[in-house]
């Protein structure tokens, strides 16, 4: 009976061998340990993750009860968690964040030992605003950063200054004043008995270091385990790994050095590049095959990271369409002119699910949801920042439903209040960074003020419909456009920022807001910081399976003005692939019919293009016109205009045969010219056009 069972058990295990390459296979069979699987983007590293896991498990090389899979969200938590349970083993594996394990293990030490646990701080504001006094120059959300930082690198407020300068770091804020600040923060925590989340793996981590029988028991329950995308581990975690392993070596982790992108945040791929070094006798497994992307994708991706001749990587897929790049006149177009893709790349065999939105800020998403409302789309916002759950929009709606007064009335009320929290939040939401600082009190204003902006934006638009239309009418309209359209569950086109999409991928991914300012983010100045900007770049990128469309806009209104922005420099690495590949897929006749086929079926229609030059052209001509207070006309003629739209020049040469272009608009304007048409030219034709800078 035993023997049966065990050979059911090795027919199941063996199953989970199907699908996997010669690598793969290693990867998931191998007895070594400790285990490091380095490999780049959709090469399955996840996949082969689960795989072990679930292998070991029915093999008996591991109980599941004492399988820990360690990760560093609580969704990417609850994904390991779906992709195991799969698997049919008997009992699930645990997986959770470093936060939560550290946590749990705390509280039974505690209770054993008799005492409350301390209360964790979710928010360090509060207490620094404190020690920071009345320095408001200084945003106390800097200082948190400052401060998760240091903690996150094991740096004591004494040692702060010392280890700025060894890093080449560049703070916001004087390191002096930093250290100072930082050691009256502890002081006041540990004066309150209170503990913040840094503190929590600290704190494990020492008690393992320092008591035998509760680091024993730690490591007996848990003692297989497993920690994805580790190329994001900070020293901080890497403490606590260590500790739970004790002299084990029973550990295996997996990531891509290439995608490290929270080392602004203390991380450190070096511990997974000398992963060998740091364990010795480790088994380091690669893997060189590409699943996920099509051969476009990957070279376009590649060319990101890797100049043009790019990273090699075996694809696995079939040739896909060209990737595309549309600039926009204004974020607006924008958002709309990527809801309508979207619309025309939605057919059957392609749900809504299959394509996503990607920026690089929480702020930017706001536009996308209401090009989507308005395009009736269904969606969801990862990290769920989504104007129906948020608290400041629910008091919003709940004031206007009771008041009768005219809509028109209370949204210029809103409008006029807005305006003057603006002026007294620094920085405003340009500068609002994309993921810890949301919850810090200079950014929940930042964000009460989005949350003001979009619902104005979002009424202006009822009372285009219905301009007399009371003001508690307003819920209810927007909820009939909210609710039947973005339930969590069910089929929804995802918008999330670039870090949120890590792991993660669609069939159609729009990489929006291309901008300098974005991409890279304005406040990444050092060459490091530039550096992890190119690797969240490529991240975004390589999330696309299939259709990889970068989007970005002339003009982007952060406060009342709209400003010009300029086109992402790093679209100029990926517009050279792009062009290499047109020319490549004109010289491969077999292929070219269908890659034509694909490429159309993506691509925005001949008269989409024609009209968003005109657009472009005539933004540009209004914006002269006004600088140099001439009629419009003066600058380029309305015939003038049109040619270019509908002939699109990419040469000087071509602009000579432009009707309605004079020599004077010719020789003064030619290169402006050029390069706004350049903009909406992609895939399908060499472009000689020069750049493309607004
Ligand atoms: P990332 O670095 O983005 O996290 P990854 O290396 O973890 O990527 P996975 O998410 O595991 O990659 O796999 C990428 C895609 O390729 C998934 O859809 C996966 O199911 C598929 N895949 C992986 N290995 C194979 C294979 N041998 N055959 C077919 N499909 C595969
Ligand atoms: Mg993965």
């Amino acid at each position: 009976m035993a023997t049966r069972f065990r050979s059911i058990l090795t027919v199941e295990a063996d199953r989970l061998l199907d699908g996997l390459d010669p690598d793969q296979r290693k990867a998931v069979t191998t007895e070594a340990e400790p285990l490091a699987i380095l490999a780049g983007p959709g090469s399955g590293k996840t996949r082969v993750l689960t795989r072990r896991i679930a292998h070991r498990c029915l093999t008996g090389s591991a109980d599941a009860r004492h399988v820990l899979a360690v990760t560093f969200t609580r969704k990417a938590a609850s994904e390991l968690d779906a992709r195991l349970s799969q698997f049919g083993l008997r009992d699930l594996p645990a997986a959770g964040t470093f936060h939560a394990l550290a946590y749990a293990q705390l509280r039974s030490v505690w209770a054993s030992d008799g005492r409350t646990a301390p209360t964790i701080l979710d928010r360090k504001a509060r207490i620094l605003g404190q020690v920071m006094g009345t320095s408001r120059r200084v945003r106390a959300v800097d200082l948190a950063t400052e401060i998760e930082w240091a903690k996150s690198r094991l740096v004591t407020p004494e040692r702060y200054e010392e280890a700025v300068a060894a890093e080449g770091r560049q703070a916001p804020i004087d390191p002096g004043r930093v250290s100072t600040w930082y050691r009256a923060y502890e002081e006041q925590k540990r004066k309150r008995g209170v503990v913040d989340f840094d503190d929590l793996l600290a704190l494990a981590a020492a008690r393992i270091e320092q008591d035998p029988s509760f680091a024993a028991a730690q490591r007996w329950r848990f003692r297989h385990l497993f920690v994805d995308e580790y190329q994001d581990v900070n020293p901080l975690q890497e403490r606590l790994l260590r500790a739970w392993l004790g002299e084990g070596t029973d550990l295996c982790v997996v990531g891509d050095p290439d995608q490290s992108i929270y080392s602004w945040n203390g991380a450190d791929a070096s511990y997974l590049v000398d992963f060998a070094v740091h364990h010795p006798g480790a088994e380091v497994v690669r893997l060189d095959h590409s699943y996920r992307s099509t051969p476009q994708v990957l070279a376009v991706a590649g060319a990101l990271i890797a100049g043009p001749s790019g990273r090699r990587f075996e694809a696995h897929r079939s040739d896909g369409p060209v990737p595309v790049v549309t600039g926009y006149h204004n974020d607006r177009d924008e958002a709309a002119g990527v809801a309508r893709v979207i619309r025309e790349l939605h057919r059957p065999g392609r749900p809504w699910s299959a394509q996503a939105i990607l920026v690089r800020t929480h702020a930017q998403a706001a536009l996308f949801e209401e090009a989507l409302l308005r395009a009736a789309i269904p969606y969801r916002v990862r990290g769920g920042s989504r104007l129906v759950d948020d608290a400041e929009a629910a008091k919003v709606l709940d004031a206007m439903g009771r008041n009768r007064g005219p809509l028109v009335s209370v949204l210029d009320d809103m409008e006029a209040a807005v305006a003057e929290r603006r002026e007294a939040v620094p920085g405003g939401s340009s500068a609002a960074d994309p993921t810890t600082r949301a919850e810090l009190p200079g950014s929940a204003e930042a964000h009460r003020i989005e949350v003001h902006e979009q619902l104005i934006r979002l009424g202006r638009e009822m009372l285009a419909a219905d301009p007399g239309a009371p003001a508690n009418a307003f819920p209810g309209w927007l909820r009939t456009m909210l609710v039947s359209d973005t339930s969590d569950r069910g089929d929804a086109v995802t918008i999330a920022t670039f870090h949120a999409a890590k792991g993660l991928e669609w069939d159609v991914v729009h990489i929006a807001g291309c901008e300098v300012g974005y991409v890279p983010i304005s406040h990444a100045r050092t060459a490091a910081a530039r550096a992890e900007e190119v690797r969240l770049f490529y991240v975004a990128a390589t999330r696309a399976a299939e259709a990889l469309r970068f989007t970005w806009a002339q003009q982007r209104t952060f406060t009342t003005e709209p400003v010009d922005r300029a086109p992402s420099p790093l679209l100029n690495r990926v517009r050279d692939v792009i062009t290499d590949l047109g020319r490549s897929s004109r010289t491969a006749a077999d292929s070219g019919a269908a890659l034509v086929r694909a490429r159309r079926a993506l691509a925005p229609g001949p008269d989409d293009v024609e009209r968003a030059i005109a657009s472009d052209l005539r933004a540009w001509r209004d914006r002269q016109a006004r600088n140099a207070s001439v009629s419009p006309t003066v600058i380029l003629s309305d015939r003038g205009l049109d040619a270019l739209a509908r002939t699109k020049p990419r040469s000087r040469l071509d602009l000579e045969g432009v009707a309605g272009l004079g020599p004077i608009a010719r020789t003064r304007h030619g290169d402006k010219l050029l390069a706004i048409v350049a903009v909406h030219l992609h895939d399908d034709r060499q472009s000689d056009a020069p750049g493309v800078a607004p």
